[in-house]
């Protein structure tokens, strides 16, 4: 049976900059292009701008968060 994987978009670097390294810009980027909760009209619909900086396509609302997630999580290493 063939096991789960996480999509690999850290491929297209091939066998450059080591693993470790391009499993974790994997994480933050699977993190920074997915859509979070917005805090004003809780719509999945919170996406990311810039570093730091996340605006809601649904209402409009910019929120300052997390570099490459909405809200800070002690679970980046
Ligand atoms: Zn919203």
């Amino acid at each position: 049976m063939a096991k789960k994987k996480m999509p690999n978009i850290a491929g297209r670097f091939g066998p450059r900059y080591g693993s470790t390294l391009r499993k974790r810009w994997n994480l933050i980027m699977i993190k920074k292009t997915s859509l979070y909760e917005c805090p004003q009209c809780m719509h999945k619909k919170l996406e990311w701008v810039s570093v730091g900086i996340w605006r809601c396509r649904k209402c409009g609302f910019t929120v300052a968060g997390g570099a490459y997630e909405p809200f800070l999580s002690r679970k980046v290493r």
